[in-house]
């Protein structure tokens, strides 16, 4: 069994499809499990008809669901000839399905919302990568994910109850043939609503189906050629890491190389399981695999930046040391503002934290933390992790910049940047 998981990227437009169903036919494997994302930017669109509508803003809400539903049209007008093919008639159910939650819902809890409505980017995509590949000739098997994963129902977030879910894959997939499923999404056990594991979270679930199913390997098809020392987004020069270890590759994920989700590794790593990251665009090329062994070939620096965050200091008003109890009172509110923490510094009067707001809660977890301590902030700052550092690239890197905080360990080091 192989788990294959195609990205938005790889599914953004009719021939991206095509594309898939190309690399599908030239592997000899047929035990295939392949997990697809939402087509292009669909989840960031349909987060914009969250947001509308939980605003009243029905006219622009409706302008969003509209340009979701054109987007999704234009694909299949271009994949399939008949007028007539049954993914006309699939498509929009779905796109019924979502148009009746956001009229009869009653609900204002965002996340819960959210995941009812963001989970359509991947029920559409799925449907038609599945009925394209069967006009392809390649038969397969549309899989629901949401009756394979459960989860609890933290929504946005959920954590996998591997018990369940290890019991519902083993029930529901054929090992033998081709399945087309879902990512990101799974449900909870109590009502089955839908859930999601957190944004990019479809390299996961391609994780979640190896490990249930003993996979021989994952690949996971991206836009560039695998995993690179830095993000090409932002650094010019890159090169190509052939190989990586387990241990290597979740730190890199860590630390934020958005090109791997960070909670794929280590169900992979437990079970042995190697990983590939190839390019869509050139598929019969290596890739990168992680897998046991070496920690990095070739040895190189590893550049890797996470924007956005906010940068939060704090002393005490009485006096007091930057202590056990201090600083635990601070984790508490990191934790109930669930506020991702992605680096901390504290001397005997001070404790700075970085922090990424994934929901918001800024505002409401300052006023928490002046009720006891003094806070200083910095919005927008840049976190930049160099891993095998040395001293000369970290120079260059800092050199005009604001940069806020440093952080130094034997193999990372960390920069906080104000841009
Ligand atoms: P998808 O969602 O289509 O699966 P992603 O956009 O999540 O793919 O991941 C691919 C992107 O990750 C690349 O286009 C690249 O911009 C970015 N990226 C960030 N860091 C790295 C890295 N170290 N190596 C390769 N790509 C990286
Ligand atoms: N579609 C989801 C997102 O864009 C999940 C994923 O693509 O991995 O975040
Ligand atoms: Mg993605």
């Amino acid at each position: 069994m192989r788990i294959f998981k195609f990205g938005g990227a790889s599914v953004k437009d009719a021939d991206s499809v095509k594309n898939v169903a190309e690399i599908l036919k030239a592997t000899e494997d047929k035990n295939i499990v392949v997990v697809v994302s939402a087509m292009g930017k669909t989840t960031n669109l349909l987060e914009n008809v969250i947001a509308e509508y939980l605003k009243n803003n029905t006219a622009t809400c409706n302008e969003f669901v509209t340009t979701f539903k054109e987007y999704h049209l234009e694909i299949v007008n271009e994949l399939f000839e008949n007028t007539n093919h049954l993914i006309y008639q699939k498509t929009a159910k779905l796109f019924d399905k979502m148009v009746s939650f956001l009229k009869v819902n009653k609900s204002k809890n965002h996340a819960f919302v959210y995941d009812q409505v963001v989970g359509y980017g991947e029920l559409v995509s799925s449907t038609i990568v599945s009925e394209y590949l069967t006009e392809f000739g390649l038969k397969n098997e549309l899989l629901d994910v949401r009756k394979c994963i459960i989860t609890d129902d933290n929504h946005r977030d959920a954590s996998v109850d591997w018990k369940i879910t290890q019991q519902k894959i083993s029930e529901k997939v054929n090992t033998s043939g081709l399945s087309v499923t879902q990512g990101f999404l799974g449900s909870e056990n109590t009502n089955n609503f839908t859930t999601t594991l957190g944004r990019e979270g479809s390299d996961y679930t391609a994780a979640i189906f190896a490990y249930c199913l003993n996979a021989e390997s994952v690949t996971i098809w991206k836009d560039v050629p695998g995993v690179l020392n830095a993000d090409p987004r932002y650094f010019t020069k890159t090169l190509l890491l052939n190989r990586i270890s387990y241990r290597e590759a979740i730190e890199l994920a860590f630390y934020g190389a958005s090109v791997i989700h960070p909670k794929t590794l280590q169900p992979l790593q437990r079970k042995e399981i190697p990983l590939f990251v190839k390019s869509f665009l050139n598929p019969t090329a290596s890739g990168t695999c992680v897998g046991k062994g070496d920690r990095i070939d070739p040895e190189t620096s590893c550049f890797i930046l996470k924007k956005d965050l906010v940068l939060i200091s704090l002393s005490s008003l009485d006096f007091s040391f930057m202590m056990e109890d201090n600083i635990g009172d601070v984790f508490k509110w990191l934790y109930t503002y669930k506020m991702k923490v992605e680096l901390i510094q504290n001397s005997a009067i001070s404790f700075s934290v970085c922090v990424n707001d994934k929901f918001g809660n800024l505002e409401r977890l300052l006023a928490k933390l002046r009720e006891k301590f003094r806070v200083k902030w910095n919005e927008n700052v840049t976190l930049y992790t160099i891993r095998h550092f040395n001293p000369t690239e970290v120079k260059a890197l800092a050199e005009n910049k604001n940069v806020l905080l440093k952080q130094e360990s034997k193999e990372t080091v960390q920069l906080v940047i104000k841009e």
